[in-house]
């Protein structure tokens, strides 16, 4: 007989509720879940298509060692011996993780804990440093914790929608429907795209303000300075939940009118109407992701958009408030666990004594991390130094996806001991591996993912594990269990949950904003039942999965937005206004006159390992390109399809030139996803510097100095 089962999309964060289907013959298909919050029975292109990425075609399916079949014991036995020997010789800060936002909460846990706990080194960054990090950063400056205050209804129930640098119509599709259809049916409500392209998403704004690259702080400087002339600004709630107001209004208001058109790019009435939309409609919402994230200065760009929220007493609202949208299916789940360089668990602070000394009595752990380990770009420059001299890379691609990804590359292939775990042997990064561990795919897995609106899904397994693949959690149990490190005899993904829960509400007086504490001590039962949920989330006194909070979203609204009423988690209770002043953003130079913006197409995800496996969503576009303006075409003498050549000092890519006035002049567009198996010459990160933002370590990846020009081939 068939079987049925309530799952998650792994790609974006939107974070979509999936039935998939297995018939009496093995088959498997998928179909939206009309009951879950986040997408109500729909599903994008990708989501529709992930029974046809679930083949064992290049599955990894047993342990290997220097490129041999080996069993499970012999591979964590070489994994333990040779991380214990680094560590001995060089200490505990020579090791480190890169891990992923495709990882369960449950992994990312396990993960954390290890490192920072156990071998006592902050050293495990992931790639959601690539995706949301300037976005926590941000919010920690202005908010005292990494909150995001509302959820995805707001978007419905907004008079305005801002989205800026979110391409949202291709990389969140099914929260771009719901808005889609809510404009459809309140004609009266606005939306507002900024963006250097005109992207599918422009196609439903009123107003597209194509800003120059990374002109977002000066744009929110000047609307911030415009809304203190105004009555917008609400004064009772700036008298009583926030500081910092003068100093920001006086960074924000040191701009002159032409000023604020030059930086920005836009012209005098396309600001004078953005201005006025904003301070006109009460119920505005602020969408912001890679656009604003991706950059050297996405931290102040973050709070430019939350000071104008602040400002307005604008948040936590419904219809209200800045909203930052995660681009994997689990960032939020890794923040909550800290998996990242700079946090510690459970939204606890690594420079906090307390906090540390908190998280190291609930583990009963031999030691504590004590200082942020190195994030992302600086780990890979670590090792290509040397002074990481093993690495553990979980569920992700660096080689095709990092910035500099020749130099990544390099790095991990002179690494003295590399360990991949993934599902497939062939991606670019696996091929470096001195050992390779098995691990489980979507419709495999078996654990919870958070999404951008702050709620938690189960992901569960539909499908056995081929070969011998195990969870990723199991494979960090096992390492740490035979390093003769306790607590992490864990049977299965609902002890690791758990632990995660109850460490959220351990000493909690709720100075931390996340807790699920009531979610500690569920039975197996119960977790396997789990409906999606937002924290913080108390079951009222009840642990039966009957009064999780009912699908559909009729939560009261105190539990599923923050902020209306203040309450913030600096010291004092108050929000902080961050003063921020725009950095000179144009890097082009003579050799380098274009400025690069790379990011997502609809139909493909990350490094296509999964995606790439569907002709369905090949059709969409089948190859690598570069989307430039039909002046630049005529300038550098290419043709549209003609193979065009574009390099930055760190390296180069050849791919089809797409001419569209959708894109401005001097810039080019170039999709992230393709590698050189898929096109000769196609990572586009190769290009991209290891330039990052100074306060999230996020990389600048959307204002790229290159050349182009025709590519002939010789
Ligand atoms: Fe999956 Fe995102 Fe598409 Fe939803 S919108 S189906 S989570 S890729």
């Amino acid at each position: 007989m068939a079987v049925e089962t309530k799952t998650t999309c792994p790609y974006c964060g939107v974070g979509c509720g999936v039935i998939a289907r297995v018939d009496d013959d093995g088959a498997v298909s998928v179909k939206g879940d009309p009951d879950h919050p986040a997408n109500l029975g729909r599903l994008c292109s990708k989501g529709s298509a992930l029974a046809e990425t679930i083949d064992l075609d290049g599955r990894l399916l047993h342990p290997e060692i220097d490129g041999r079949r080996a069993g499970w014991d012999e591979a964590l036995d070489r994994v333990v011996q040779r991380f214990s020997a680094v560590i001995t010789e060089h200490g505990p800060d020579a090791v480190a993780f890169y891990v992923s936002g495709q990882l369960l909460t449950e992994d990312y846990y396990v993960a954390n804990k290890l490192m920072k706990g156990f071998i006592g080194s902050a050293n495990i960054d992931t790639n959601s440093r690539l995706c949301m990090s300037s976005s926590v950063a941000g919010h920690r400056r202005a908010f005292g914790s990494d909150t995001v205050p509302g959820c995805y209804e707001d978007l419905e129930l907004a008079d305005l929608v801002v989205l800026t640098g979110s391409n949202l119509a291709w990389c969140h599709p099914v929260l771009y429907q719901r808005l889609a259809a809510a404009k459809a049916a309140r004609p009266g409500m606005k939306v507002v795209v900024i963006d250097p392209r005109r992207t599918m998403t422009a196609d439903i704004a009123d107003l597209h303000l194509a800003i120059r690259p990374d002109g977002d702080v000066a744009l929110f400087n000047g609307l911030l300075a415009h809304l203190a002339k105004t009555t917008a600004i609400d004064e009772n709630y700036l008298a009583a939940h926030t500081e910092g107001f003068g100093e920001a209004f006086a960074a924000a208001s040191g701009m002159s009118f032409p000023e604020l058109m030059d930086r920005t790019g836009l012209g005098a009435s396309e600001l004078r109407q953005f201005f006025g939309l904003f301070e006109r409609t009460e119920k505005t919402v602020t969408c912001y992701s890679q656009g604003v994230n991706q950059s050297s200065s996405g931290t102040d760009k973050v709070n430019a958009i939350l000071n104008c929220h602040l400002a307005t007493g604008r948040i936590g609202r419904p219809g209200m408030g800045p909203f930052s949208l995660t681009g994997q299916p689990n960032a939020m789940g890794g923040r909550e666990v800290g998996g990242l360089a700079n946090m510690l668990a459970a939204h606890m602070a690594i420079e906090n004594a307390e906090d540390r000394d908190r998280v190291q009595r609930f583990w009963g752990s031999p030691t504590i991390a004590d200082r942020p380990g190195l994030k992302a770009v600086d780990l890979f420059e670590a090792v290509a130094e040397g002074s990481i001299k093993a690495l553990w890379i979980m569920a992700t691609n660096p080689v095709v996806s990092m910035p500099d990804a020749d130099a990544v590359e390099a790095a991990i292939k002179a690494c003295p001991f590399v360990v991949v775990s993934d599902v497939l042997k062939t991606t670019d990064t696996a091929r470096h591996a001195h050992v390779l561990l098995p691990s489980l795919g979507w419709g495999e897995k078996d654990g919870t993912v958070t999404n951008s609106e702050r709620r938690i899904s189960r992901q569960r397994s539909v499908l056995p594990a081929p070969g011998e693949a195990r969870a990723d959690w199991w494979q960090l149990s096992e390492v740490a269990r035979r390093m003769d490190f306790s607590g992490f005899d864990y049977r299965s993904p609902a002890e690791v949950f758990d632990e995660h829960a109850a460490l959220s509400a351990f000493e909690n007086d709720g100075s931390r904003d996340f807790d699920i504490g009531d979610y500690a001590g569920l039975d197996r039962e119960i977790y396997e039942t789990l409906a999606p949920f937002q924290w913080p989330a108390p079951l009222n006194g009840s642990k039966a999965p009957a009064s999780n909070p009912p699908l559909g979203g009729t939560k009261p609204d105190s539990a599923r937005r923050f902020f209306a009423n203040g309450g913030f988690y600096h010291p004092g209770g108050r929000a902080r206004f961050v003063a921020v002043t725009p950095a000179e953003t144009d890097r082009t130079n003579a050799e380098y006159p274009f400025t690069l913006n790379t990011g997502r197409i609809r139909d493909q995800w990350h490094t296509m390992t999964r995606t790439g496996k569907s002709a369905r969503l090949s059709s969409h576009i089948a190859e690598p390109y570069a989307e430039l303006h039909p002046r630049d075409a005529i300038d550098i003498g290419v043709g549209n399809a003609g193979l065009i050549e574009i390099a930055s000092p760190h390296g180069k890519a050849i791919v089809r030139a797409l001419i569209t006035q959708r894109q401005a002049r001097g810039n080019i567009f170039v999709p992230m996803h393709w590698n050189d198996q898929f096109a000769a010459k196609a990572r586009v990160d190769a290009l991209v510097p290891p330039l990052t933002d100074k306060f999230s370590g996020q990389p600048a990846s959307k204002n790229v100095a290159v050349s182009a020009r025709p590519f002939l081939a010789s």
